[in-house]
């Protein structure tokens, strides 16, 4: 089997995954001249791109992140045109509802949690200020400008909030769907039910990757696996991932009595009902529907099976008493809305993998053991909205684009530090992302 491509460096890549990071690498390459083949060892969005809630925003903690997103709010914004996607077929890519933290008032919590409370409005305010030193559309809001804006939340709680206008979400299979019909119009060849084996080696580089239809020769392999990134790296004789496979959950609410009008749910942000310990509960409009995420606690599975994407743990599914994690999660949005959480009830448990990090960040760069494998994995619970700046990164190290370990973006974005997101980086808590959710 020969990798076959529109010729320019001519390097042949073999990009393994099927997701928005494989689609959107994928394409990139294929516009710099490399041979693309991209492998998906199922169908296209088998892994977490079709399981995602799909927030994106500039509010984080890690520069480069912050960067990244702002560029990626904007590439997001002109993704058809990037992709050059037929008049008739565009559809929507990006609602810019914006993405609002709230933050409680350590003065009107349980005492056992004032120091938590206090500190976590303390890191958000902080967080607020690097956002905005980076450009990012952030602010900070007082109760009773939160009042004002969504009467049905109980802005007595709060101390203030960070409210980002050009956040919102994404409709993921528009950026792996639009995504691969780009790449295969440039010339990549994109094998569906073509599972990545192990790899033949000459010194430190791969020569040939093993695949379920055969051989496939390479200059270069993209790890584009995100939650199975372990296991392929290691199979390619690759450097130890760390990143563990964490089950997360998302519960689709009904409301069954309108505490607003249409309008004003059509226009509902995505919400982080507090953060800090105990927290972090979110909550988006989905349609007529509230998607509800949150934290919850399960173990790593490193070896799941892609049905286990959707296999629903003791616990955690809604129709089963109330003694599960759907009902902690509504009890967290009591605290805030008691309007919004007894308005109706949930009706549907969906489940996925978080591919995490030590560090909340993702790992893009080369292997330490292998010279031209990269990874592009370990999204921590935002793979979908880091889609674009991910593929500029991967784009850039193989084709030599970084300066000083510096990544330019377009000229209004700054650059990234690769080191940021080094697989082999130091993931002590001192460089540690502090708002994934
Ligand atoms: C409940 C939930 C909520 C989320 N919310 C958000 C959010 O709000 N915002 C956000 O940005 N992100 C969110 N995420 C995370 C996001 O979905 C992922 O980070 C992102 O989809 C990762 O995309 P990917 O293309 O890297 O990986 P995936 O979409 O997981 O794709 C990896 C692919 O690799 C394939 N594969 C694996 N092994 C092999 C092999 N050996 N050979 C060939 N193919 C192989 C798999 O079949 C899979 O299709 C959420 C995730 C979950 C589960």
């Amino acid at each position: 089997m020969a990798a076959r491509g529109s010729g320019g460096s001519g390097d042949r890549v073999a990009i393994i995954g099927g997701g928005v990071t494989g689609a959107l690498c994928a394409v990139r390459l294929a516009e710099r001249g490399f041979r693309v083949t991209a492998l998906e060892q199922a169908h296209i969005g088998n892994g977490s791109s079709s399981r995602s809630a799909a927030g994106i925003r500039t509010q984080w903690s890690v520069a480069e992140t912050i960067r990244g997103l702002r560029y990626a709010e904007w590439w997001y914004g002109q993704l058809h045109e990037a992709l050059h996607t037929p008049l008739e077929q565009r559809q929507p890519v990006i609602r810019r509802n914006g993405y609002l933290f709230l933050y409680e008032d350590p003065e009107r919590v349980e005492l056992v949690r004032r120091t938590q409370v206090a500190a976590a409005w303390a890191l958000g305010q902080a967080n607020v200020a690097r956002q905005q030193a980076e450009g990012a559309q952030v602010e900070t809001l007082t109760p009773a400008d939160v009042a004002q804006r969504w009467p049905w939340l109980d802005a007595d709680r709060l101390i203030g909030a960070a409210w980002g206008p050009d956040d919102g979400f994404l409709h993921p299979h528009v950026i792996y769907g639009e995504g691969f019909r780009r790449a295969r119009e440039l010339g990549v060849e994109v094998l569906t039910e073509t599972a990545a084996l192990g790899a033949q080696t000459t010194g430190d580089r791969i020569t040939t990757l093993e695949t379920t239809r055969g051989p496939l020769a390479v200059d270069w392999v993209v790890n584009a696996t995100n939650a199975w990134a372990p296991r392929v790296s290691q199979r390619l004789g690759g450097m130890p991932l760390p990143v563990a496979p964490m089950k997360r959950y998302l519960y689709h609410f009904e409301p069954t009595q309108p505490i607003m009008s249409a309008a004003d749910w059509e226009r509902l942000p995505m919400v982080i009902f507090g953060m800090g310990p105990g927290r972090g509960v979110h909550a988006r409009p989905d349609g007529p529907l509230l998607l509800v995420g949150g934290a919850s606690a399960a173990e790593p599975e490193p070896d799941f099976s892609d049905a286990d994407q959707d296999a629903i743990g003791d616990g955690f599914n809604h129709a089963v008493g109330i003694e599960n994690a759907a009902y902690d999660l509504l009890a967290q949005l009591v605290d805030f809305s008691p309007a919004l959480a007894n308005c109706g009830g949930v009706k549907a448990t969906t489940c996925g993998f978080y591919a995490m990090s030590p560090d909340g960040s993702p790992l893009i760069g080369r292997d330490a053991r292998l010279a031209n494998l990269v990874h592009a994995v370990g999204f921590s619970g935002h793979g979908v909205m880091h889609a674009p700046v991910t593929a500029r990164l991967v784009e850039a190290l193989l084709a030599g684009d970084a300066r000083d370990g510096a990544v330019p973006l377009p000229e209004q974005f700054g650059v990234i530090h690769l080191d940021a997101f080094d697989p082999a980086r130091d993931f002590s808590a001192a460089h540690a992302e502090s708002a994934v959710l």
